[in-house]
């Protein structure tokens, strides 16, 4: 009699950028022969720069939704729980359905939001959750006249460029209503420029944001909101009024993760090169780790990717995957149906770099290519 294979038992914690990809390739690549178990809290996946678009009307929160059901990969299992308990030198995981015990263990849980490190925030708006982002959808007509800020409470925080984004967007929209001469847009950022490794995409950035009268304010963070006042507190101690507030929360690795022992600074450090942890087969990729390339969900899918080849070879055989490279290509809305292009390269050479494509029709194709082909790719759509 022979012994029936055993099958490598890889558990992949949230079905995030990384966590789909990461499940993709491994399906695509060894089908039945791997176990993979893709364990997330939520029904649906959206895209994070669908929530600009809920948030400012141009599509419903319907629309974007990309439901978990649908997922159908040969040697995948997806399973809606929320994971309690992470071990990672036992590789066990605790959810309110069960505990899991993987022989590879990813975590790609993402980065969540640290509203106690912001005074008054919890009671004010936010546009970085599906649920921020919808309701900030709601309150946005009744904003007629006064002061809108964008206002980021710390860094580092998810996609750079996406309050920049909001910044552009809202003048469209106010303008569209005719309602810009009536309101004033400011916007508060930690970094010194809007995409700091490109030069050539904050001069254009800050160039919109002149001619469309947008106050730019970098180098500062919102470190408090006083919410009966109305009134933003920056972290050099000066007020700065608001009538509708868009909150962009200090970021850190889930609550959970935290708890697992895993994390320094909030977030878990990992070999940039491979994504592997300290704790043996245990990697993480994405927004919850340290890697020294930006949160974007461009940078997990390419993290996870790394990973699957490095699983890949060991079990078909063949050569470890280079290591990771930190490149990726982020899309800017300009405003105006216009969309530019940053393409970022981390960790290749000695500092990170980032060639600018200049807003246009084209790249705002190549941006709903983007997204198809990923949920083509992850949902059979
Ligand atoms: C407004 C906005 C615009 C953006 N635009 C872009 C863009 O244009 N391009 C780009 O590349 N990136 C963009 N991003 C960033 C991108 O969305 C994230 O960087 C990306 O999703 C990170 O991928 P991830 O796999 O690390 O984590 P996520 O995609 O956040 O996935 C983590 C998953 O873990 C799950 N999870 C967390 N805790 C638990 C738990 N306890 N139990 C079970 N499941 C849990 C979550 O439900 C989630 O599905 C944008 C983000 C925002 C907010």
């Amino acid at each position: 009699m022979y012994a029936r294979p055993v099958k490598l038992r890889v558990v992949i914690l949230g079905a995030g950028f990384g966590g789909l990809e990461l499940a993709s390739m491994l399906s695509e690549a060894l089908g039945e022969d791997v176990d993979v178990t893709l364990i997330d809290k939520n029904d649906s996946f959206v895209f994070g720069y669908s929530k600009l678009d809920v948030m400012f009307g141009r599509t419903s929160l319907d629309a974007v939704r990309l439901p978990y059901r649908e997922i159908a990969k040969p040697g995948v299992r997806f399973l809606r729980e929320t994971i309690t308990a992470i071990d990672p030198a036992a590789r066990t995981v605790t959810t309110d359905g069960g505990v899991h015990q993987a022989d590879v263990l990813v975590v790609a849980l993402g980065a969540d939001y640290d509203f106690a490190a912001t005074p008054g925030l919890a009671d004010s708006n936010e546009f970085y959750s599906v649920a921020g982002a919808q309701r900030l959808g709601e309150l946005l007509p009744t904003f007629t006249r006064g002061r809108a800020l964008i206002g980021v409470c710390g860094a580092p925080f998810k996609c750079p460029p996406a309050p920049s984004e909001t910044a552009l967007l809202l003048h469209d929209y106010l303008s569209t209503r005719g309602l810009r001469a009536d309101c004033e847009i400011s916007f508060v950022l930690p970094l010194g420029t809007p995409v700091p490794p490109s030069p050539d995409t904050s001069r254009a950035l800050e160039a919109a944001f002149a001619e469309r009268d947008i106050r730019f304010v970098p180098g500062r963070r919102v470190s408090s909101l006083d919410v009966a006042r109305r009134v933003a507190v920056l972290d050099d101690g000066s007020e700065m009024p608001y009538d509708i507030f868009f909150g962009v929360p200090k970021h850190r690795a889930p609550d959970v993760v935290i708890a697992s022992g895993m994390t320094e600074d909030g977030f878990v450090p990992v070999d940039s090169s491979t994504l592997q942890t300290r704790f043996a087969d245990v990697y993480a990729v994405g927004d919850v780790t340290t890697a020294s390339v930006p949160k974007a969900g461009v940078f997990a899918e390419g993290a996870a990717r790394v990973v699957a080849a490095s699983l890949i070879a060991r079990l078909r055989g063949g050569e470890q995957p280079a290591a990771y490279d930190g490149r990726g290509i982020c899309y800017i809305e300009f405003g105006a149906g216009r969309v530019g292009r940053v393409e970022v390269d981390f960790l290749s050479g000695p500092k990170p770099t980032g060639t600018f494509g200049a807003p246009s029709d084209a790249l705002a194709a190549d941006k709903q290519h983007f997204g198809s082909t990923r949920r083509a790719r992850w949902f059979n759509r």
